[in-house]
């Protein structure tokens, strides 16, 4: 049987089969063009709006996951929140993952308050009408500019402190990571979700 994962993020991907122990389809590499609109305000709608495009690109009701997150920066006033993969890219230009990371940096400056939250929300679509949503957070705080930091991981694992190590996310292994994450957390609910129902 296959299953399928609505991304086009291989980092994500790997991660996901990690937390899943299983492997995964993803529709680049079985020839789909796979550009969802991501238009929805929510973590939640949005999973669903990538999870059914994948389905109905596939024209047929085989088992998919599809992951919406992001995150929420609360001096930011929970920016970039669903706007997180495009932070910084709202007039079409191109930013990597760390220059993203340094506006966000130069956009917090000194603030105080540095709390802050990934948000993975979680959808296993069997057909249609028959889905799983799973909505999962990791709270942390956003390091100051001058202690970015680790290799690890992507897009902003090295501006976010884990307070209960002491380390950003991008200096935990993938297992250290897959352990304590939104995406660890949501994706082993659905995990058994998958042996209870596919
Ligand atoms: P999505 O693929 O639309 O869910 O976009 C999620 C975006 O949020 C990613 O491109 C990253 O910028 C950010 N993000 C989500 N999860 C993580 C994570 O575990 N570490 C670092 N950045 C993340």
């Amino acid at each position: 049987m296959n299953i399928w994962f609505a991304t086009n993020n291989v980092h994500k991907k790997k991660e996901l089969e990690a937390i899943l122990g299983t492997d995964l389809k993803i529709p680049a590499r079985e020839g789909y063009d796979f550009c969802p609109k991501e238009d929805a305000d929510t973590f939640r709608e949005n999973a669903l709006i990538k999870a059914r495009e994948l389905q109905k690109l596939l024209g047929r009701d085989e088992p998919v996951i599809a992951d919406d997150s992001g995150l929420c920066v609360d001096a930011l006033g929970g920016r970039p929140g669903v706007l997180s993969a495009r932070y910084g890219m709202e007039n079409g230009n191109k930013l990597t993952s760390a220059q993203q990371n340094i506006m966000l940096l130069d956009e917090l400056l000194e603030a105080p308050k540095r709390s802050a939250r990934f948000v993975c929300a979680m959808v296993l679509l069997l057909s249609n009408d028959r889905f799983f949503i799973i909505q999962e957070t990791l709270e942390g705080e956003i390091v100051k500019k001058s202690e970015m930091r680790g290799e690890g991981g992507f897009g902003y694992d090295p501006i976010f402190l884990v307070p209960e190590y002491g380390r950003t996310l991008a200096e935990l292994s993938a297992d250290e990571k897959n352990f304590l994450s939104h995406r660890g957390k949501a994706g082993k609910i659905i995990a058994k979700l998958l042996k209870d129902n596919v």
